[in-house]
């Protein structure tokens, strides 16, 4: 039964953040969507606080009346850890007002800024001091840092620069209770107690409201080096990954695995973009390298060696910013490629790097005896051994039919693939997080000591559970 937020509620809300700070959720159908058009979330009130200290009267009173939160930043986690899917006697709370960089200090190496900062702006206001900030996702134009924390978000740079977790030196966020934690000294050392911070990042909402932070920057390098190049299958790609660690040293920032078919899916529906490479391949690596001037000298001797040995067959290396975007573009565009298709499962598992070949070998044999005619798209972040495959109905037939001809197949898909991802001791969620989508795959696999205490934390923090109820622990 639909019971929404009631009008007294919304009232009292309204006069702590303003008449700009609240919509009804009939208003609001954007904060409904999923990115890969699975669910449609649902809410009573859509709430949007401008400053901290409004956003924990809002939990305050959210508090004392029962009234469920979602925090939400850019709304493109794919685990739906921040839709309601049940229920719409929910607030949504946006952090999109809290957008504001409150400092950069380049002799602390740090930058601190409101969750509701959109990543790519972050890039934008670091590069303005020669700085960078060294996370990066294809979704980077839509996504927050608030949600990049909550989700201890992975993507392309984690080699080298880490995990959001690893980018993160305090923070400034508002607990269950409603009141407020401010730990945004640049830090690298404190030792005085259990470390918050770190409690929060990776906890998808379901603890506090993460309102700022300070993030680690660096020095823009002088060289970034980017090359594609062919490769014949993820072994191969994880051997030149190694060789170029033995003989570049720490420059590698990333190496994205990309399989011929996928690069076939993002030229397809994406015209402007094309294959640089002049013969085709089973598997591709697109990697990028930053470090000290001469860098582009090392990197093209190298991979003119690898060509002569003969353990790759080609490789392109980015002349310009322009080739170097046009490259990226390529993978960046491999989700959207992968949704326009029709993929009916997109998964998000890790397993030890040695184990990566193994993984991508056992997870195709078990999808074709699933259904023999299921195409993969296998692709990402193999040198964090995080490889998503992107699974399609046979050539020629469409998502809905397929589904409906075959009834709990993406159960089927998802399966499959987790129960490699263990057999091979790897992990069900590698970067995307629990979300709702999740829960029950935490539960099963997940040790009994560690549900146990990720409870116990839960409860004891937010014994009413008014934050992010359903996600994560479910
Ligand atoms: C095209 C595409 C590419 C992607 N590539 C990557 C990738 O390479 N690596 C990767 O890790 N992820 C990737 N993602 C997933 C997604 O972008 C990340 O999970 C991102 O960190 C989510 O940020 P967001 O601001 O959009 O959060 P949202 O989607 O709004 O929320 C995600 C979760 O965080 C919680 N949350 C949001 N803001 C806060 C806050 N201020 N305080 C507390 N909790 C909060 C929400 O309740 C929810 O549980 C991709 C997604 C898309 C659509």
């Amino acid at each position: 039964m639909s019971k929404g937020v009631s009008a007294e509620a919304a009232g009292r809300i309204e006069a702590i953040v303003g008449a700009k700070g609240i919509r009804p959720a009939a208003e609001a159908q954007r904060y409904m969507e999923d990115p890969r058009d699975r669910f449609t979330g649902k809410a009573g009130l859509v709430v949007m606080p401008d400053t901290t200290e409004d956003l924990a009267e809002v939990v305050r009173l959210c508090g004392a009346e029962g009234i469920a939160l979602i925090p939400y930043g850019g709304g493109t986690g794919v685990v739906a850890g921040q839709l309601s899917l049940d229920r719409d006697d929910v607030v949504i709370l946006s952090l999109e007002r809290m957008n504001r960089i409150r400092d950069i200090r380049a002799d602390d190496g740090v930058m601190v800024v409101e969750a509701g900062c959109v990543l790519e702006n972050v890039h934008a206001a670091a590069a303005e001091h020669g700085l960078q900030f060294p996370l990066g996702m294809a979704s980077k134009g839509s996504c927050t840092i608030g949600g990049n924390l909550a989700t201890n978000a992975g993507g392309i740079q984690v080699l080298r620069h880490g995990n959001a977790r690893d980018l993160c030196l305090g923070i400034e966020a508002v607990l269950p209770s409603g009141e407020i934690l401010r730990e945004l000294s640049p830090l690298r050392k404190n030792n005085t107690g259990f470390d918050l911070r770190h409690l929060l990042i990776g906890s998808e909402g379901t603890l506090g409201i993460i309102t700022a932070a300070t993030l680690i920057v660096k020095p823009i390098e002088p060289e970034v080096v980017t090359v594609f190049a062919a490769v014949p299958g993820p072994a191969e790609a994880l051997a030149l990954y190694q060789g170029m660690r033995r003989q570049l040293g720490e420059a590698v920032s990333g190496i994205e695995l990309m399989s011929g078919f996928g690069v076939g899916l993002v030229t397809g529906h994406f015209a402007n973009l094309r294959n640089p490479l002049a013969e085709p391949s089973e598997w591709y690596v697109l990697t990028e390298l930053a470090g000290h001037a001469g860098l582009q000298d090392n990197v093209e001797g190298f991979f003119g060696e690898e060509i002569e040995a003969g353990r790759i067959a080609d490789a392109v290396l980015a002349s310009s910013e322009a080739q170097r975007q046009a490259l990226w573009d390529l993978r960046e565009h491999t989700p959207e490629a992968n949704r326009l298709t029709g993929a009916i499962c997109s998964s998000d598992t890790s397993v030890p790097i040695a184990s990566v070949e193994r993984f991508v070998a056992e997870t195709h044999a078990a999808l074709a005896k699933l259904h023999p005619g299921l195409r993969v798209n296998s692709y990402g972040h193999i040198g964090d051994g995080n490889i998503h495959h992107n699974v399609f109905p046979p050539e020629g037939v469409t998502k809905p039919e397929f589904v409906a001809a075959t009834p709990g197949i993406i159960e089927a898909v998802r399966m499959a693939i987790n129960e490699v991802t263990v057999a091979c001791d790897g992990a069900i969620s590698a970067e995307h997080g629990i979300g709702r989508l999740k829960v029950n795959d935490l539960a099963r696999y997940a040790q009994p000591a560690k549900l146990n205490t990720i409870r116990a934390i839960k409860a004891a923090m937010d014994p009413k559970n008014i934050l992010n109820p359903g996600a994560l622990i479910g």
